[in-house]
């Protein structure tokens, strides 16, 4: 199967250079075994998406050096897509509305108990408050929620696993279950969540190579259940390690004086910036 790669930043802010490590690895691995790459726009949240973002970020990967292949794809526009996939996991019952702010899940996580509450990919794991089984039509305006124990018993796996670097990666049910549990998968003002707007993209992409920063390392696990569930297949990953400063501190991606925009401003060169990331 062909190599297919793809770039996909949120346009909350500049491109750093965390950003630019991900975008030109995937671009010179698709270009040096003849692939795909492409250029999606996580724009899904459009409280903090801004149009002038997105332009910088072409601008910026312009000026990088790279170029993408068929039209940029652009999330906000692809809302249908993702109630297909939501419907489909609302049929099979492994859905549930969820009503529960942050400040309830707060205080129902730290409601007395023997372990501290646990903080999975997307903040607390949450306590499964609203958790119930549903028979009624999937509602709209809601946030709705995989029901994470029954959603690897339907599917009767004891783990989960892909192909990292070459090497298989698992993470057990219990863990799945324990660490990460029931995510969010639609927003009551948004269409879908990161975790299945980034799995349909990816499936309809026909994605076979995702490279991105370790710090997704644990939403990957979501994303393979995800792909088991709705019959998608599991593109192969590659979680890179991060890039920080000289004190080893990660770099946040609003310091914006990391932004791309920012070292090209001060006279940096494309070179310059792939020397930066050690590239
Ligand atoms: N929008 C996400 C980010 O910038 C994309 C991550 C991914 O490649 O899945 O972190």
């Amino acid at each position: 199967m062909t190599f297919r790669t793809r770039f996909a930043p949120s346009p909350t802010g500049p491109l750093h250079l965390g950003h630019a490590y991900s975008a030109i690895l995937a671009h010179d691995q698709a270009r040096a075994k003849g692939g795909a790459f492409f250029l999606r726009l996580d724009d899904i949240d459009q409280s903090r998406a801004r149009p002038h973002w997105a332009q910088q970020i072409e601008r910026d990967l312009n000026w990088l050096g790279l170029s993408w292949d068929g039209p940029i794809w652009s999330q906000h526009a692809r809302s249908e897509q993702y109630d297909i996939a939501l419907t489909k996991l609302w049929d099979m019952g492994l859905l549930y509305p969820c009503a529960c702010s942050r400040k309830d899940i707060k205080e129902a996580a730290n409601a007395p108990q023997e372990s501290a509450p646990l903080i999975g990919p997307d903040g607390l794991v949450y306590p499964g408050t609203c958790r119930r089984d549903v028979t009624d039509e999937k509602p709209a305006d809601i946030a709705l929620r995989l029901n994470m124990r029954k959603a690897l018993q339907s599917l009767e796996l004891k783990q989960i696993s892909f192909s990292e670097k070459g090497s298989l990666v698992s993470k057990t049910a219990s863990s799945m279950i324990g660490e990460i549990g029931d995510v969010v998968l639609a927003r009551k003002d948004m269409a879908a969540s990161y975790h299945l707007s980034i799995v349909v993209d990816d499936a309809e992409q026909g994605i076979t190579d995702v490279m991105r920063g370790e710090d997704l390392q644990d939403a990957s696990f979501i994303h393979v259940l995800l792909q088991q569930l709705l019959g998608y297949d599991t593109p192969k990953y590659h979680h890179h390690s991060l890039i920080r400063d000289t004190q080893g501190k990660r770099l946040a991606k609003r310091d914006d004086s990391r932004a791309i925009a920012k070292y090209r401003e001060d006279g940096l060169t494309p070179q310059d910036i792939r020397a930066m990331v050690g590239l």
